[in-house]
């Protein structure tokens, strides 16, 4: 038996373990205390190095957060500590949605347009999302949570999100034309649940959810560790729609930017405590606003086509050497966890990673 053999073994059944999450909560104290203790066991018996010191491979872990609808320029001038502290081991970019101007691939600013580009490596033209709502997506075109699903390894996944529609309609997830159920833990649905939060008007409400969201990804992050998850917040959003550019706006975005300190802390806890996992972190928006008030999206101006993206790998492309989009977020997440995929779902998709050597 190789050094170490004998614990990675036990390592993939406590993580198949854990796929119940959720379900742990509703057993008896006992029995969830118990369960307590193996886990606690398991992680202390889980090695950094062989017996004769050599480092083991990293597992590779994954965490991509869409903060809605913030222009480059505002995330650029407003003072963002969260988002800063994840750049600083890395990189800040700025790049593109909307596809290729005048193209077949050219695709509206909306926001399940490129939520949905990011998902799929693809433009509209294919993962036919063109809207917020009464879409019908084409799931031939495989979203990153079924790439993972499809590994013959196991590997966890998490969706903790503000918009319902992300996992049910984007994504599909428990249809079998979408591949299945792909989410092991996931916290979403409390924007459609009336006992939520009732006495706040829509944006407050909003805003409590975007807060129950980050709470519930930070402990699963730090207590969990899902090989692959996405944190969809939406606040900011909200507010550019309702007040456009200015104060109110900044101050949203640094509310916004306190989720993503919270986020960024439960990875950077849980990267101490468990040395041997190797995080990617990916901080992005999906569209730009007008440049007249920063009210709107949709069209196919600058402003709106400029999106950014915040990373802690120090291996993320210059923007002086290729021009960043939305679509190649999915590569660059398959390259970090070492995917393989179907010939059929590589071929089609529009972007390319961003990592370098
Ligand atoms: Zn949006």
């Amino acid at each position: 038996m190789r050094p170490g053999f004998f614990f990675v073994s036990l390592k993939v059944q406590v993580l198949a373990g854990l796929h119940r999450f959720w379900a742990y909560a509703r057993l008896p104290l006992p029995v969830l205390l118990g369960m307590g203790v193996l886990m606690a066991q398991v992680t202390v018996a889980d090695p950094r190095t062989s017996d004769d010191g050599v480092q083991l491979n990293k597992t590779p872990k994954t965490l991509f957060v869409v903060v809605d609808g913030i222009p480059a320029d505002v995330i650029e001038r407003v003072n963002t500590r969260g988002i800063d502290a994840v750049a600083a081991e890395g990189s800040y970019q700025r790049a593109y949605v909307g596809g290729e101007l005048g193209e077949p691939t050219e695709s509206p600013t909306v926001s399940a347009v490129g939520y949905m580009s990011l998902l799929t490596g693809t433009w509209s033209d294919k993962h036919n999302v063109r809207a917020n709502y009464g879409i019908e997506p084409n799931y031939a075109f495989w979203d990153i949570f079924r790439v993972a699903k499809h590994q013959a390894r196991a590997v966890t996944t998490g969706l903790f999100s503000t918009w319902t529609d992300n996992r049910t309609i984007l994504m599909g997830d428990g249809l079998e034309a979408a591949g299945g159920y792909k989410f092991d833990f996931v916290a979403d649905g409390f924007e459609k649940d009336p006992s939520f939060a009732p006495a706040l008007d829509d944006v407050e409400r909003i805003q409590a959810v975007d807060l129950q969201v980050t709470t519930l990804a930070a402990k699963t992050l730090l207590e969990s560790a899902p090989d692959l998850s996405w944190v969809y917040l939406q606040h900011t959003d909200d507010i550019g729609h309702r007040d456009g550019d200015g104060p109110v706006m900044d101050l949203a975005v640094r509310w916004l930017d306190a989720r993503v300190s919270e986020l960024w802390a439960a990875v950077q806890a849980r990267s101490q405590q468990f040395v041997d996992e190797d995080w990617l972190v990916i901080v992005t928006t999906d569209h730009g606003r007008t440049s007249s008030n920063g009210k709107d999206h949709g069209g196919q101006s600058d402003r709106e086509r400029t999106i950014w993206i915040a990373s802690n790998s120090p291996r993320m492309v210059s923007p002086a050497e290729r021009s960043a989009a939305i679509v190649d977020i999915f590569p660059t997440i398959v390259e970090h966890m070492g995917f393989e995929m179907p010939e059929e779902v590589a071929a089609q998709l529009e972007g390319q990673s961003l990592l370098s050597q």
